[in-house]
């Protein structure tokens, strides 16, 4: 068996449903899945009908914020996927990712590129609308050859059609999965721009280190596992999967995380107060 603690589905920028991903889980035999999704726990409740007792789906959203320059991703396991202030701020969250796509479309329309933000919203549907979903449009329209071309041309970090979205602070995350019933997991600590930045997050009080993901190297996750020893923390990790057809295709389980890491969040759950079930 194996869990794979670390999913996006259509409820954000992945190109599968939570249903089709837990089919996939089921199918590959996974013991647990978190479906993670930017700014959203639409997610959670599907994928726990849809799994019914045939898998563990564990509540989980996913948070960027800005570290001064950097960009510093924040995982929240086990909230509460009904709480008022966690869905009235990932709500805020969300509408500025629209203004910023819309804004994204208009330097690409400066840039001579004809592209539609009705185009984008289509494709992006109800869940929250981020670049993989300009990416798209982009290729749909014959502009790029592929969405990786997409990213390359116009919506890398720096690059011509690039803005910068609304973030919240590390801090302001922290507080605002803690206070929603859940734990702060500081994600891809490798993606960080360096590990002096990863302990000044960890001081700020995050509850776990993603070891386990798709960018890290063995000696990476080695050294988040021990620093996660070191300071008592808990161990997650995931695929990160955005489901086929994305510029970056990783399946899901595809990274080895041992069971016991949904274990420890489960008794974590129990321990604290945190939230195992979104349905009733
Ligand atoms: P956003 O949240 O709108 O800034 O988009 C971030 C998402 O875009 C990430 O979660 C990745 O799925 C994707 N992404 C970011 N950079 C790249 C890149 N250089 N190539 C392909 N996909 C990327
Ligand atoms: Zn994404
Ligand atoms: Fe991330
Ligand atoms: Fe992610």
């Amino acid at each position: 068996m194996a869990v794979d603690l670390h999913i996006h589905s259509t409820v954000s920028d992945g190109t599968r449903t939570p249903e089709e991903i837990v089919a996939t889980a089921v199918q590959r035999g996974l013991y647990a899945i978190s479906i993670t999704d930017h700014d959203h726990v639409a997610g959670v409740a599907p994928a726990q009908r849809a799994a019914g007792g045939d898998l563990l789906v564990l509540p989980g959203v996913e948070v960027s914020t800005d570290l001064r320059d950097a960009e510093v991703h924040i995982l929240g396991y086990l909230v509460d996927c009904h709480n008022e202030p966690l869905l009235a701020k990932l709500a805020e969250v969300r509408a500025r990712r629209v203004r910023r796509a819309r804004e994204m479309v208009k330097r690409l329309n400066s840039l001579g590129v004809s592209l539609d933000y009705a185009r984008v919203a289509q494709i992006a549907g109800e869940g929250s609308v981020g670049r993989p979903h300009l990416a798209r449009a982009l290729l749909d329209q014959g502009v790029v050859g592929s969405q990786a071309e997409a990213f390359r041309r116009f919506l890398r970090r720096g690059g011509p059609a690039y803005v910068p979205r609304y973030k919240l602070s590390p801090a302001e995350a922290i507080a605002l999965i803690g206070q929603a019933s859940g734990v702060a997991v500081l994600a891809h600590p490798g993606l960080c721009r360096d590990d002096e930045a990863v302990r000044e997050v960890l001081q700020l009080g995050i509850g776990g280190l993603e070891a386990y993901h798709t960018d890290h190297t063995d000696f990476q996750t080695e050294k988040y596992l021990r620093m996660a020893d070191e300071r008592g923390l808990l161990v997650t990790g995931g695929s990160d999967s955005h489901g086929p057809g994305g510029p970056i295709p990783v399946g899901v389980g595809s990274v080895d995380v041992p069971d016991a890491a949904a274990d420890a969040l489960v008794m974590w759950a129990k321990d604290n107060g945190g939230h195992i079930m979104a349905i009733g």
